[in-house]
């Protein structure tokens, strides 16, 4: 197929955050998060014009905040989903130059056109930002937090729920007018994912190999919503939206791959979908979906798979499975026990 959508420029390497003082427009900000700052601080120079630590994400208080930030030339966004995020705004506020850093695998935010904002506490996606090139430092991923490189994984196998979900609403009558099912974009997407299933033991072990296979996906990914025509259908469906309610219901900071890789479970399973398959991948590439290893209870997780229907419907989300197939008691039971057949029970 021929691909006319475009992908941001994407550099692997070492030693790779010291450059940057070398070639960005000097003085330059960094956009970072506080507990992240003493690990790299050294690697900066006296073009630093200001560092500013992501504490907010509300639209509101950030467009203050920016108003208030020193002047320069260049904005540099090192760390994860947030800062990456906050840099994009910067970037696009003052029409400045914009590189950007992810330290960990955990999200795709470096690689898509738009920075996810809370508008009263609710998720937006505003702006569009395309950066000079995003630089991955295999040295700095490696550094990251395991559970956090592992949980990246979940946002390209969320491919193979969201797909179902796409063809269910074709097969229901139940799409929506400008995303009617397009078979080229989930070939594009299942490519993607077929990528990352072939690598799993190199992305538990955050390899080189694993790195590469799972940025290329993420550089996909991010950019998928732009490339599709702001199309989210062949990227995500039930899976988010089962994270979406868990959060809503319990107001708790999740990592954003472990509740998607629950809810991948969960969907493919309501879908008759080679659930066994997904679980026996989302096990062995080492993301722990067990609701405690979250923070939350079954019983919290147990509630959300009831709510997942009405959630979707009151927040105008699309048609899944999740609209289409009752959650039954015994359905819920039976998630509960396969997980826990297969990850052992809580010993926390
Ligand atoms: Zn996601």
């Amino acid at each position: 197929m021929e691909q006319t959508g475009h992908f941001f420029t994407t550099i692997y390497g070492r030693n790779l955050i010291a450059e940057l003082p070398i070639f960005v427009h000097r003085p330059y900000l960094v956009v970072t998060m506080k507990d992240l700052w003493p690990k790299f601080s050294a690697l900066f120079d006296d073009g630093l014009a200001h560092v500013h630590f992501v504490e907010t994400l509300e639209h509101d208080e950030l467009n203050g905040i920016i108003a208030g930030l020193p002047g320069c030339n260049a904005v540099i966004g090192l760390g994860g989903g947030q800062a990456i995020d906050v840099a994009k705004l910067v970037a696009w506020t003052r029409r400045l130059p914009l590189f950007q850093v992810p330290t960990a695998m955990s999200v795709n935010a470096a690689f898509g056109h738009r920075a996810a904002v809370r508008m009263g506490g609710k998720v937006r996606y505003i702006g569009y930002a395309v950066p000079e090139a995003v630089y991955i430092d295999f040295d700095v991923v490696q550094g990251a937090p395991l559970a956090l490189n592992r949980s990246g994984v979940c946002d390209i196998l969320c491919y193979h729920t969201a797909h179902a979900d796409w063809k269910l609403a074709h097969e229901r009558g139940k799409t929506e007018a400008k995303w009617p099912y397009d078979p080229r974009l989930v070939a594009e997407a299942r490519g993607v994912l077929d990528s990352v299933l072939a690598k799993l033991d190199d992305i538990r072990d955050v390899k080189e190999e694993g790195i590469r296979t799972l940025m290329n996906a993420h550089r996909w990914g991010g950019a998928a919503f732009h490339n599709a025509g702001w199309n989210p259908r062949h990227i995500e469906g039930v899976e988010h939206f089962f994270f979406y309610t868990l959060e809503y219901l319990t107001g708790k900071p999740f990592i954003h791959g472990q509740p998607v890789c629950l809810g991948l479970y969960i969907g493919s399973a309501l879908q008759d979908n080679r659930a066994e398959e997904m679980l026996d991948a989302v096990h062995r590439v080492g993301v722990d979906i067990r609701p405690e290893a979250m923070g939350v209870t079954w019983d919290e997780a147990a509630e959300a798979m009831r709510k997942m229907a009405w959630y979707t419907e009151q927040a105008g989300l699309w048609f899944t499975v999740a609209s289409d197939k009752p959650v039954t008691e015994d359905f819920i039971a039976h998630i509960r026990e396969r997980v826990t057949a297969v990850y052992g029970p809580w010993q926390g």
